[in-house]
């Protein structure tokens, strides 16, 4: 044991020991290894076998688990590749329904003939409607997707064009999805992508480190209402992109903010198009919000609208009056009204072609991914008092914006929020969209058109299992064999962390050796001519 009186050490010298618990961590880090693995128990159903099994977290942000973080954006950054140069189109075939799922649909279609005749008659719908619930859910468990019925008749708002917009236009959308071929004077073929960057349009006038050069001159309520409604607009942009080239154009897009705070979106295009057609598109392109207004504060500070238990909805504090519910509040914006905001790109935008393969290919990837580790808000720290402030009045313009339809804030304007609950507190409403690091843009942070690599990301990340297994020369496993459950702090057989982390950190010693002497072998076998190891 330690501590004869020889090498005694000062304080200072034992703080200075680097804590044997955080180097496990750096190890573990270092040997790419997941930081907060999961137990799971597994049973082999045929012979009774127990093994305990540590799988990694999965977490996507780095300042969760680096190691997972890490493997998540490769995992992003392989589909990306995978799709911006694709030459044939992915098949993605539904499976024919089976008779089970035909037998639910049918039935499905008696209910529903059911109900409408009662409805017709002015007859209570309650026990059909309840019926409809169930079967729709014996739909969905049955395999099938979506609904057989959109969930609820859409509000109609007049599609009339905006008079400020040019009109775009419109081609039928075929089902092609690759881009074109082009064959130079030497007979080499080559098929160009794109790779775009779509922004905000100008808040005010922004310096070097990304604040504004006055702060009371930048607008951020539209700065805020753009980043709320940034992903409607994206979506409108692409629909319209491909109602003008007139096919199904499929992207890899990655939302990040800008120095300024402001989202901006990163779009691997498969195909080209001209960057005076993009101009044309972006410039046609709006979302507008029909919401109600919020131009008068209602309540504010004590004075708060009350729930009432009996009638479950809102009242005002002083004369017990019904709040406007969310539906009503729709139903009274009229034709008149303007859209309580239109969101639209920034006229500057940047486009460049990329061929399949080049470095400027793996350059773009790198841009798409950098940041998917980190939460938007972390991405630019702020350095100076400027950029502290400028995210301080940032996070200050969203705190009251609605952020959805069921957002809390809709009381301060006096109107009930849609789903309306008890202790809902403008202000303080729980949507991701108001906290500081998701600067207003609370949706997903990549964005993939259906057809893109005709993978799921769990496909590209069994690719990469099979890729592993095929290498090790692992036997395959049927995953009905086993029978997995968690394991929980209080039973017998479970591990604490620091345990967990050093099998991890043993299990990837193991198999990265093991993986170094697959690649040896295999470099072996075929030697020279093009004989490098993915
Ligand atoms: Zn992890
Ligand atoms: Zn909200």
């Amino acid at each position: 044991m330690t501590g004869t009186p020889g090498d005694r050490k000062t304080r200072a010298e034992r703080l200075a020991a680097p804590l044997a618990r955080n180097v496990v961590k750096e190890v573990a880090a270092e040997h790419g290894a997941c930081l907060r693995p999961v137990q799971l128990r597994r049973t082999d159903i045929d012979t009774g076998h127990v093994e305990q099994v540590l799988i990694p977290c999965g977490h996507t942000l780095a300042s969760v688990c680096p190691p997972c973080a890490e493997r998540a954006r490769l995992l992003r950054a392989t589909q990306c590749r995978e799709g911006w140069h694709l030459d044939h189109e992915p098949v993605i075939e539904p499976d024919p329904a089976n008779d089970q799922q035909r037998t639910r649909v049918a039935d499905r279609a008696e209910v529903q003939a059911d109900r409408d005749a009662l409805a017709a008659e002015g007859l209570d719908t309650d026990d059909l409607d309840e019926r409809i619930g169930e079967l729709d859910q014996q739909i969905t468990d049955a395999g099938m997707r979506g609904n057989v019925l959109p969930a609820r008749a859409r509000r109609h708002r007049s599609t009339r064009r905006r008079q400020d917009t040019a009109p775009l236009p419109r081609r039928p959308v075929s089902s092609r999805t690759v881009g074109k071929t082009y064959t130079a004077p030497d007979g080499k073929t080559f098929r160009p992508s794109m790779f775009v960057t779509l922004t905000c349009p100008s808040y005010g006038r922004v310096c070097e480190d990304g604040a504004p050069a006055d702060p009371d001159a930048y607008d951020y309520r539209r700065a805020a209402r753009d980043a709320l409604h940034f992903a409607a607009l994206f979506d409108r942009f692409i629909q319209n992109l491909r109602r003008f080239v007139g096919h199904d154009l499929q992207y890899f897009a990655a939302i990040e903010p800008q120095r300024r705070l402001a989202p901006h979106v990163h779009i691997a295009i498969r195909g080209t198009i001209s960057r005076a057609e993009l101009r044309e598109v972006i410039a046609a392109t709006y979302h507008q919000v029909w919401w109600p207004s919020t131009e008068a504060v209602r309540y504010d500070g004590g004075c708060l609208p009350v729930w009432d238990e009996h009638t479950s909805t809102y009242l005002d504090p002083d004369t017990g009056e019904v709040l406007p519910t969310w539906d009503q509040a729709l139903d009274a914006i009229g034709d008149q009204d303007e859209p309580r905001h239109v969101a639209r790109f920034g006229q500057r935008f940047d486009a460049q072609g990329v061929l399949a393969g080049s470095r400027d290919a793996s350059r773009c990837i790198g841009y798409l991914t950098k940041y998917l580790t980190k939460h938007l808000g972390n991405c630019h720290q702020a350095a100076t008092d400027a950029q502290a402030d400028h995210a301080g009045r940032l996070a200050e313009a969203l705190r009251y914006e609605p952020c959805s339809p069921a957002c809390a804030n809709w009381l301060r304007y006096g109107v009930q929020p849609k789903n309306a609950r008890p202790g809902l507190i403008p202000g303080r409403c729980k949507g991701k969209a108001h906290r500081r690091e998701y600067l207003g843009y609370a949706g997903r942070r990549v964005l993939v058109s259906r057809k893109w690599s005709g993978k799921t990301l769990a496909d590209h990340r069994a690719d990469r299992k099979a890729w592993l297994t095929g290498m090790l020369e692992l036997p395959a496993t049927d995953p009905g064999r086993y029978s997995w459950e968690p394991v929980k702090p209080s039973d017998p057989d479970h591990m604490p962390t620091g345990q967990r982390l050093l099998h991890v950190v043993a299990d990837r010693i193991q198999w990265q050796t093991a993986l170094e002497q697959a690649r040896r072998r295999a470099a072996e076998a075929n030697p020279p001519a093009n004989g490098q190891a993915a």
